[in-house]
């Protein structure tokens, strides 16, 4: 049978990607990618011709699984791809490993970018308990109701959002958790990468419209004693800019 690799990529800075990345989406006989469109602009830089494409979404996962299946079966090897950075990590991917579980096929998890992992190192958040909950429900009952149950956790949250309902997020937070130290990590490998970091009280004037664009991840940390200035430091990306995300 064949193997089916995971292949994280860029969540930004296309220098990130690995080069046991770039040697397995070279070697592979097929590539199931979130969206064969994207993915098509990224393996077309590093002049990747894929043997065989096709979607692996969240609406065709049953179907696209099956046909994973069988190529694996059938002695062909293939990767994962999802849009940017690690599949099945609030992307498209669970369903399949846990089908490739169940079958007893075989599959490889490469390392590589993560915006999670990037934002809680980069924050200075607690690193040594943290919990993931990727995007809130975007009911506000719903979202509000996690929140709650989150409310004097001693550790590091880690939250993905869309820039259009951060301001809704944060309020949430704040009202749910309290006056909580907050990171909000924008733009991460790329050439507006910041890290704004303040207090949830503060939660209308930590971003400035002009910011609530681009990707973000939210942060929240437990420590009290946590400095409560507003700080937002903008750094600049060493080496090329390379981004399709953008
Ligand atoms: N699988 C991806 C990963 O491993 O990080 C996450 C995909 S999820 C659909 C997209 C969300 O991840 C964005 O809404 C944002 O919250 C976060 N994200 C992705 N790239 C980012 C970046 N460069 N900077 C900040 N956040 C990012």
């Amino acid at each position: 049978v064949g193997t089916l690799y995971v292949v994280p990529t860029p969540i930004g800075n296309l220098e990130d990607i690995t080069l046991r990345a770039l040697r397995v989406l070279q070697e592979v006989d097929f590539i199931a990618a979130e969206d064969t469109r994207h993915t098509r602009k990224l393996l077309t830089h590093f002049a990747i011709r894929p043997k065989q494409f096709f979607s692996y979404h969240e609406h065709n996962v049953r179907t696209a699984g099956e046909s994973v299946i069988r190529l694996l079966q059938a002695g062909y090897s293939g990767a994962l791809v999802s849009d940017a950075g690690m599949p099945a990590i609030s992307d498209p991917g669970f369903d399949l490993i846990a089908l490739l579980v169940a079958e007893q096929l075989p599959y490889v998890v490469l390392p590589g970018p993560n915006a999670a992992m990037t934002a809680l190192v980069g924050s200075g958040l607690d690193t040594k308990n943290f919990s993931f909950h990727g995007f809130l429900p975007r009911v506000a009952k719903e979202r509000r109701a996690i929140i709650e149950q989150l409310r004097g956790r001693s550790e590091t949250l880690i939250f993905y959002e869309a820039p259009h309902r951060i301001d809704k997020m944060l309020a949430d937070l704040y009202e749910g958790l309290g006056n909580c130290p907050v990171v909000i990590a924008k733009e991460l490998t790329k050439h507006h990468e910041c890290y704004v970091r303040g207090r949830l009280a503060e939660h209308q004037q930590l971003l400035p419209e002009e910011m609530k664009r681009g990707e973000m991840v939210v942060l929240v940390g437990a420590d009290p004693q946590w400095d409560p200035h507003v700080t937002q430091n903008h750094q600049s990306v060493l080496g090329e800019q390379l981004s399709i995300a953008e």
